[in-house]
């Protein structure tokens, strides 16, 4: 059968699919899903002339009908709805019920910031001067790159595109080569809406090449970056030699602290969903569980029964809880670890090992795994594994358990599973991370509030909600005499 082969998208025009190609694969059967044209850096520095001749037009466009080519690719992805979801399970593999979740936030987020282009507020305040009239508008920052993971593959370049073009900017957006098919339905969501041409310009291919030729692109006024802290370290270094704006989302090695006062059951079923739901391959997923000693007993061999309940598979059938690592290095990544764990902590309670009975072997499927009795110092305790993999911990206390919450470079997302008002508070205030939950799962968050991570998880402003507008805009202060 014809794989069909998709193509970038440079001023306007669907480049023709000649060159080099790269295949697009399901990780749950190893299917080819599509191929994709291998973008290069000459793709990349026309992408970002195409995004430098179109600013002038576009950030003088008035915003609400900016807004509006977003409400219209909304509905286009709407329509198309169930294709994007199955597309998304068959490049990335989580199941289709989070595929669908995922793909109707992208429509929300496009909706939402439509929304944004009949506001866009900037200041205005009184004067200390008579018959003085000041204010500060919003003003777009020019031509942006975009650089996004495979994770969350149309989320997140959703949350990126839509407030990067309302606020009157142009873009190039570079998917991850796992599953840039996604991101590609976005693309081609805002192609039909009728966006116009270089507004919008999408370049797939290896991320060493494009990254490089993004960040040196003469065009280019700002980067925003979701993925691994080792390349987001990397592109802030280069970005900062051209001050480049910058805003970097990356890893994270986020706690769940279970306290004996805690509604036992939702503790547990919260913990097992944030760890283990989308192959643990959530930036906010849960990978440390720190709990009081007196309730950790209990609450380990309750965590290893729900966790013996889930199913994992492909991600298209029905009832399948959890799909497979985003592809074979990925897989290897979270045995490695797994082993590690084994070294320092002792078989796991639970999992520890590949699936490959009948069809799973055809895919990268990995056990979910419960480490018990780690320590804050191990390796799997302190880096991030991305993948199906939870670490119990013992905490003497409230106080040892904050301190062992803490006690770690990252501070993306976090959270508390108490009904002690004052210890919610406690873990409010105190807490090092970006994103806060309480008797909430710690991955599962919304798009109308600030999102991001403090520590070593993230740099600049946020993403997503009114935030999300402080990077991709700048004031422009005006003091008008009458
Ligand atoms: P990654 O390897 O850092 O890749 C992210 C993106 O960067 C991909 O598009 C990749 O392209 C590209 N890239 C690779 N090398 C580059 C370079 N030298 N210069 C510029 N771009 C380059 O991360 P990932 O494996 O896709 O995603 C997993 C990581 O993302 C995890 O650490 C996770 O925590 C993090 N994440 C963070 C958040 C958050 O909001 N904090 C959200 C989701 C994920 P290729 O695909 O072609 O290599």
């Amino acid at each position: 059968m014809q794989t069909t082969v998709f193509q970038n998208y440079i001023d306007g025009e669907w480049r023709r699919a000649e060159g080099q190609q790269f295949e697009n694969l399901n990780p749950a059967t190893g299917e080819v899903v599509c191929r994709f044209v291998k973008g290069s850096a000459g793709d990349i520095a026309a992408a970002a002339a195409a995004a430098g001749g179109a600013f002038p037009a576009w950030s003088t466009l008035n915003a609400p009908a900016r807004g509006a080519i977003l409400f219209k690719a909304a509905e286009i992805l709407e329509s198309r709805f169930d294709e994007v979801a199955a597309d998304m399970t068959r490049e990335e593999g989580k199941t289709l019920p989070e595929a669908k979740g995922e793909v109707r936030r992208a429509i929300n987020i496009f909706r939402y910031f439509g929304g944004e282009g009949s506001r866009l507020n900037g200041m205005l305040v009184p004067s200390e001067r008579d018959r003085v009239h000041m204010f500060a508008l919003r003003k777009p920052v020019g031509v942006v790159g975009l650089i996004t993971p495979w994770n969350f593959p149309s989320a997140i370049p959703a949350w990126k595109l839509a407030p990067a073009l309302v606020c009157g900017n142009t873009v190039v957006l570079k998917p991850a080569s796992a599953a840039p098919l996604s991101a590609w339905h976005l693309v081609n969501a805002l192609h039909g809406a009728g966006i116009p041409k270089g507004v919008v310009n999408f370049v797939a291919g290896p991320g060493g090449e494009l990254g490089r030729a993004l960040v040196e692109a003469a065009p280019l006024k700002a980067i925003s970056f979701t993925g691994s802290c080792q390349i987001g370290n990397w592109l802030h270094a280069e970005a900062s030699k051209r001050r480049l704006r910058i805003q970097l989302e990356m890893g994270g090695k986020n706690p769940t602290i279970v306290l004996a006062d805690a509604d036992f059951n939702a503790a547990v079923e919260n913990t097992v969903n944030a760890a283990f739901f989308s192959t643990g391959q959530k930036c906010t997923a849960t990978s440390r569980a720190i709990v009081e000693d007196s309730v950790y007993d209990r609450f380990l061999e309750a965590v290893v029964e729900r966790t013996r309940r889930l199913k994992v598979g492909d991600g298209m059938q029905p009832g399948i809880d959890i799909g497979p690592c985003v592809d074979r290095a990925q897989m290897e990544t979270v045995l490695r670890y797994i082993d590690m764990g084994r070294k320092e902590a002792g078989e796991p309670k639970i999992g520890g090992r590949r699936l490959t009975d009948g069809d799973l072997a055809k895919g990268y499927f990995v056990e979910p795994t419960v480490f018990a009795d780690v320590t804050p110092e191990m390796t799997i305790a302190r880096e991030e594994i991305f993948g199906p993999v939870l670490a119990v911990m013992r905490a003497r206390d409230f106080e040892d358990a904050m301190r062992i919450a803490n006690d770690i470079p990252f501070g993306l997302s976090a959270s508390i599973q108490t009904t002690n008002l004052s210890r919610v508070f406690e873990f409010v205030y105190r807490m090092e991370a970006g994103l806060l939950t309480v008797n909430l799962p710690s991955a599962g968050v919304e798009y109308q509030l600030p999102f991001g991570g403090t520590k070593e998880s993230s740099f600049g402003p946020k993403e997503q909600g009114p935030a999300a507008l402080d990077f991709y805009s700048d004031y422009k202060t005006v003091y008008l005499k009458y």
